[in-house]
Order: C-alpha cells, then structure tokens, then sequence
C-alpha cells in the first residue's frame, strides 16, 4: 500500500494556528520550558535549542545541562536560568509540575545520561519533545519507546528514524513506516528532511515545503527541538505545534538564505530570523 500525503502545509495554515500575543499576559501565560541537553564538547546544541525556545515566545526558559555549560549558557542565553545536573554529561532529568520538556540537543549518550533519560521517562507522563542523543538512546532498547509519553513528539532525521524504526529503501516507504509507529506508539513523528513531514497518531500527514538547503548544516535541528518545546508550552496541540514550528523554522530559513545565502547562513541567523517572520503572521 502506498502512503498518502494528506495536507500541505502553506502559509495560510501557519496563519489560522498562529495566536498572537495578547496585551493582557505576563510571563506565566506563556508557558514554562525546559531544554535538557549539552555535554562536554556539544553545549553550542543546548544553547541554539534555548534561543530558538527564547525566540520563539516562551514565557520562562530553562536549560538543564550538565555543569560545564553553565559560564557558556549564562553568557549566551541570559534570559533562560540554568539547571545543574552532572559536570560533564547530564546525569539525571529531574521532573517539574507544568514544565514541558525538550530533551536531546547535544546529549551525548553517556551510560549514566541513559540511565538518566530512562528514570525520567519511565515517572514522565506529559508529553514532551525527543530528538537527536535522545533518540539515539532509546533506539537501544525496543522497550524504551514504549516509555514515551503519549502524544509527544518525536524529530528524527533519516538516519535517527531508521535506528528507532529499521531500515528502508526510500522515503516513501519511510513515511509509511512513521505512519505505522506513530499509531502503535502514539506519538507525533516529524520526520525531517528536505521535505519534513509530521505524521500523527491518528495517521495524518502533514508535508511542509518551506526550508533549504542552507540548513543542512549542524545545529539546525536543535533549533526545531526549542521552536516546538517552546510552542507546546504556550498552549500549542502537539499537532499545531508541530504544523507551526516545522512550518516557521523553515520559512526563517528561507528569509535568512535570502539575505545571507544558503552557503553562509547560519543556524543562529535562522534564529534572528524568526522576529521577521512572526511579523508576517501577525
Ligand atoms: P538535524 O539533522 O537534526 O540537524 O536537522 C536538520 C534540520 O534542517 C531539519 O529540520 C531538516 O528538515 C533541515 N534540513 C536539513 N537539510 C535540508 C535541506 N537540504 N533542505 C531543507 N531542509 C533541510
Ligand atoms: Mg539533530
């Protein structure tokens, strides 16, 4: 059976999901995030998820790494407080009343950190965001995707998605595979790529067509993980924030190879460009 594309995500959707601020709101109204990630040698993934979250209109940011980010992350992202967990990989992910969590920038995949990830979990019940070191650590074991809570989302790349899933010959037969797991495990699959597409629980696909080349480069996808951490703490579904956040993260992108070209933008032009593109929606 061949897998259908259901919806195209164009700019008009982004519009209809997109809730502007109100006037009337503190920092409360927007929700409460958490990026935990970074090790010794990837803290530059922890800091571009927590930008992107800061950017992209969370109320409070947190970032959870272990201790040899905290000068970095201090200085970098003053507006997000730091949590302490291990020196140089984090070592346990300890849980907080209506805090939504993005977990897996820059990692590392540490025995103690799965041991860590894999406590959280198994007490975890909300849904939150996985992606990168954090999926790589439950490709491990069969068993611990079962641990996700339901409704999260997940974000892997091929070759992330074929280490979960098994291997396959074509992203058609990739999509209809997340089609298949998003249902058994009943999560939200964002399966990145050129042409990312967001696979529901309930079997929906959605296909997002802005983004480009600029973006392959790394540090990219840690920017995903903050974007959608930060809108599902804002009250986002899983499915719109996945809609939205896919959809703005490539179309930042697309404004930032305009102005700087897909050869030399960066992952953090991307970030600045997100205030241009809220513009737009609002
Ligand atoms: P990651 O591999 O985790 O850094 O994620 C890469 C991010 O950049 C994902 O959101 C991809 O969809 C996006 N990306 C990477 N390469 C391309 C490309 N050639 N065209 C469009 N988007 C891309
Ligand atoms: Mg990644």
């Amino acid at each position: 059976t061949e897998a259908a594309v259901d919806f195209v995500i164009d700019e008009k959707l982004a519009d209809s999901i997109f809730k502007p601020r109100q006037e009337f709101s503190h920092k409360g109204t927007y929700g409460k995030v958490t990026i935990a990630g970074g090790s010794y040698g990837k803290i530059g993934a922890v800091v571009l998820a927590t930008k992107a979250a800061l950017k992209t209109g969370a109320g409070l940011t947190f970032t959870l790494a272990p201790e040899c980010g905290y000068a970095i992350l201090q200085t970098s992202c003053p507006e997000a407080m730091f949590i302490k967990s291990g020196t140089r990989y984090i070592e346990n992910i300890e849980a907080e009343e209506g805090m939504v969590y993005g977990i897996g920038p820059g990692l590392g995949s540490d025995s103690q950190t799965e041991k860590g990830l894999l406590h959280f979990l198994k007490n975890y019940k909300e849904p939150l965001i996985l992606d990168a070191d954090a999926l790589n650590i439950i490709s491990k074991n069969p068993e611990y995707l079962r641990q996700v809570p339901g409704k999260s989302i997940i974000t892997p790349h091929p070759r992330e998605f074929e280490r979960l899933f098994g291997s396959t010959e074509n992203s058609f037969e990739r999509l209809r595979l997340a089609i298949e797991k998003a249902a058994e495990f009943n999560i939200y699959i964002v399966l990145k790529d050129h042409h990312t597409q967001i696979v529901t629980p309930e079997g929906e696909t959605y296909y997002n067509i802005t983004g480009n080349a600029g973006l392959a480069k790394g540090g990219s996808g840690d920017i995903l993980t903050g974007v959608l951490t930060s809108l599902l703490a804002q009250g986002y579904s899983a499915k719109n924030a996945c809609i939205l956040g896919v959809w703005l993260h490539g179309k930042a992108a697309d404004v930032a190879a305009e102005k700087y070209s897909k050869e030399s933008m960066l992952p953090t032009d991307v970030i600045n460009t997100f205030g241009s593109v809220f513009e737009e929606l609002n």
